[in-house]
């Protein structure tokens, strides 16, 4: 019987195993081949190659030379204690079947280190280096501890519609959902495309968050959260945006502002020990990873604490609470506000909070995780509650080293005539939410939620600096390939 048709055993299961002395399957892709011996074999179940020796008697020399790196093979063999070093167990093999082969010549990725932007270029191919792997691996592991997360405290997953009819979500510029013709759209009396002839009878576009859809179920269930993509058109090309990125959004009944706060803490402070917990391997092979890239840098860039340091310091230490305007007090009277070495100076009360700010307070004042709180009402969303100074909103970011905003959150504005003034004031037409404003009309309550960007949060436990290196295939400006 060909190998192929035979079960094989994932190396993960191989590795730390009790089969020693078997004979066994095991297929996957070619990492290297030395020596016309030695096969390094990775499937992808653990960053860990599977070392493969093989048998002279066994193979003929056409055969060895299609064991080329990137091709997929099938190995049988004997499961031996290995006598090379970093690895405890080799197979000694009997049978190998090549399953697809990979032009030496032609194939992108060499058994040496790329450019993450060379990468970016073949992200198709990019998941089968350890970098890649390693991430998308960790990826899945933080996805599933965010649903473990939210399932033990008896929250329920709504899934909120991805093509959204509301356009008063305000958290950023919307891509339009259409099927009229471009070229050549029916127009209306005034000239202007005539939407009710589009698909849905009317304007619609994808979604930038699902906070106000997912309220609706709080308002019946109590706690629920959504976890979903997001899209913003927003022109903003970052190594933190993205135009497509997965955000989580929990939405909880009866909580208050500080509440919300200390669940949020709650909550990341769970993904991190959960990654160091389950993405040990990973973890490391990402830490020597980081602090390879922090030699090339100069030394007042290099951070402090490694990346396994930086998430067990997150995972134990209390992150600072203050308020914006103690936050603006602090800035105000910094060195870099000083000698102006801001980009923008902090000069009023009222000011919008730049990355640059953000990034002061975590890094160099506080050096933790700090969550600001009560934000002038003027630079946030009418969704927000006001708070009795009539200034301020319960608002609250979190802010992360290394990536400034993590989270964005609020209590929301429960009370109908209070909402309605801030809808007027905006100039928000009524009518675009009148679905939102039944949820004050008919039994209000007092809730908050917030917004996690997932791609954030696989940037600070990955310790990878650029967001588009924490998604398979990262949308942005410019870039829709694949
Ligand atoms: P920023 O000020 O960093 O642009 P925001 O204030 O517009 O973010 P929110 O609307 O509060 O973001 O969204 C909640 C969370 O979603 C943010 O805290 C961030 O983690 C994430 N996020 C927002 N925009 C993006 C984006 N374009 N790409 C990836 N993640 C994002
Ligand atoms: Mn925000």
């Amino acid at each position: 019987m060909a190998i192929i048709q035979e079960k094989r055993t994932k190396i993960i299961d191989l590795l730390h195993t009790d089969q020693l002395g078997e004979s066994v399957v095991v297929k996957g892709w070619v990492r290297t081949f030395r020596n016309n011996q030695f096969i390094a074999l990775n499937d992808g179940s653990t960053l860990e190659n599977m070392q493969a020796v093989i048998d002279f008697s066994a193979t003929d020399e056409q055969l060895l030379k299609r064991i080329n790196t990137g091709a997929c093979i099938a190995v049988k063999g004997e499961l031996v204690e290995s006598k090379g070093k970093g690895q405890s167990v080799e197979l000694v093999v009997s049978e190998i079947e090549i399953l697809g082969d990979a032009d030496a010549e032609k194939y992108p990725l060499q058994p040496k280190r790329h450019s993450l932007e060379f990468l970016r270029e073949i992200a198709h191919l990019r998941v089968r280096t350890n970098t890649f792997s390693a991430i998308y691996r960790v990826r899945h592991i933080m996805i599933f501890a965010v649903h473990k997360f939210f399932t033990e405290k008896g929250f329920y997953n709504i899934h909120t519609p991805i093509i959204t009819g509301s356009d008063a979500e305000g958290a950023g510029e919307m891509f339009r959902v259409t099927t009229l013709d471009a070229v050549n759209p029916p127009k209306n009396e005034s000239g202007d495309p005539d939407f009710s002839e589009d698909f849905f009878g009317k304007e619609t576009n994808l979604t930038v968050s699902g906070q106000l859809e997912v309220e609706t179920a709080c308002l019946a269930l109590s706690d629920v959260y959504t976890f979903g993509p997001t899209f913003r058109a927003e022109n903003s090309n970052t190594s933190r945006h993205l135009a497509e990125f997965w955000m989580i959004e929990p939405e909880m009944a009866f909580y208050d502002i500080n509440d919300t706060m200390e669940l949020a803490e709650e909550f990341v402070k769970y993904l991190v020990s959960y990654a160091l917990q389950h993405c040990t391997k990973d973890l490391e092979f990402l830490n020597r990873r980081a602090l390879d890239e922090e030699k090339n840098k100069p030394q007042i860039e290099r951070s402090e604490l490694s990346l396994i340091e930086r998430l067990k310091f997150v995972a134990n230490n209390d992150f600072e609470k203050i308020t914006y305007t103690e936050a603006i007090e602090i800035l105000r009277n910094s060195k870099p506000n000083k000698k102006k070495k801001f980009q923008y100076l902090i000069d009023e009360w009222g000011a919008d909070l730049q990355s640059e700010h953000e990034r002061f307070l975590v890094e160099k004042h506080f050096k933790k995780p700090v969550i600001l709180y009560n934000y002038p009402k003027d630079i946030k969303a009418f969704y927000m509650r006001q708070n009795d100074d009539n200034k301020t909103v319960a608002a609250m970011d979190v802010l992360f080293p290394g990536i400034g905003e993590i989270i964005g959150g609020s209590q929301r504005e429960e009370r109908y005539d209070e909402l309605m003034v801030r809808i007027d004031e905006l100039g928000i037409p009524q009518e675009d939410l009148d679905w939102y404003l039944d949820l004050r009309r008919f039994g209000t309550a007092p809730h908050s939620g917030f917004g996690l960007g997932f791609e954030r949060m696989i940037q600070f436990v990955t310790g990878m600096t650029n967001i588009r290196d924490v998604i398979p295939f990262p949308r942005t400006p410019d870039n829709a390939e694949f």
